[in-house]
């Protein structure tokens, strides 16, 4: 009798046991569909809040926008015509990443408005028998590019040097003779040139040039002069020298096709707020001439991106300098 009471005894408290459990676990499994689904309506109700402020904001904001546009318009049309659209533009982006009613690319785009990207054509070695073909180009799309001319004496060329300089390009040196062996000799021979150059184009032109290219660019290793003299010397005479941090590969001995010189050219440009060019202007260079137009239109169609000359305000791209 005592056996079998305490079997019942034990069932009884086995079963108490397991039902214990259930209600255990029945109430873990309540807690754990409930907890989450309070927490979200609470999130919620939140995040509706901060969205209508948000809204109450970009309105503000949108509203302090207009005016601050009509208070600019005469100073950014003095400054070319690209500040005004970019700052209300870029707010616009920068207020919809704030109330999530961007698109998934809505970060990068507010960043990339942060700023214009300037992109420089420049052609070196001119004029050539393609002078006049690129300067055509540059006239159809309405760009000014610059040219770091040397000192040609055929007949032909002559109007071409004052041609650049009606047509609102940047009229640069690059050397007279263009003879590295001459002039890399030294400071004087370096000197010598380009004066010959500044002259030769101020004759042509009217246009006293005071931004040059050294051939080769300043980091050339072919001077016999330590190019850092040459910058002292430039620097005596108040000229400016340009290098580039684009190569459009043209000054490759061998044939180079116009797709090649596209994507030498377009593939680095999201690289760099500035972007200086490097093309050449001679007459065996076809496919510079003929990659122009779809190089502009790319460069064109690039958002917030413009093209401009170099002109003493702008920020040399220098491979080497004296600190
Ligand atoms: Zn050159």
């Amino acid at each position: 009798m005592t056996t079998m009471g305490d079997d019942a005894a034990n069932r009884l408290a086995r079963r108490k046991r397991v039902q214990f459990l259930k209600k255990l676990i029945i109430f873990i499994l309540v807690m754990a569909i409930l907890i989450p689904t309070i927490l979200c309506i609470v999130l919620g109700v939140q995040l509706h809040h901060v969205r209508k402020e948000l809204r109450e904001l970009q309105t503000q904001i949108k509203e302090t926008a207009v005016i601050y546009s009509e208070d600019v318009v005469p100073t950014a049309e003095a400054d070319g015509e690209y500040t005004e659209e970019y700052e209300i533009s870029g707010m616009d982006e920068f207020i919809d990443d704030l109330t999530g009613e961007a698109d998934e690319n809505g970060t990068e785009k507010a960043e990339e408005d942060t700023n214009i990207r300037k992109v420089y054509l420049t052609f070196d070695d001119g004029p050539s028998n393609n002078t006049e073909r690129i300067l055509d180009i540059l006239a159809e799309y309405d760009v000014k590019a610059t040219f770091f001319v040397v000192g040609k004496e055929e007949e032909k060329y002559q109007t071409l040097y004052k041609r650049i300089a009606d047509e609102g390009h940047t009229l640069g040196m690059h050397s007279y003779s263009h003879k590295y062996d001459e002039i890399y000799q030294s400071v004087d021979s370096y000197g010598q040139d380009l004066n010959k150059l500044q002259e030769f184009l101020y004759e042509k032109t009217g246009v006293y040039c005071s931004i040059c290219r050294f051939p080769g660019g300043s980091s050339n290793t072919v001077s016999k002069v330590d190019m850092h003299e040459l910058i002292t010397y430039l620097d005596e005479q108040d000229i400016t020298y340009f290098d580039w941090n684009i190569s459009s590969g043209d000054a490759s001995s061998s044939y180079i096709s116009t797709e090649t010189i596209l994507e030498n050219c377009l593939t680095k440009l999201p690289q760099y707020k500035e972007c200086i060019i490097l093309m050449h202007d001679a007459s065996n260079k076809n496919t510079t001439v003929e990659a122009l137009p779809m190089l502009i239109e790319q460069i064109q169609a690039m958002e917030n991106t413009i093209i401009v000359p170099i002109t003493e305000d702008t920020e040399p791209i220098q491979h080497i300098r004296n600190d």
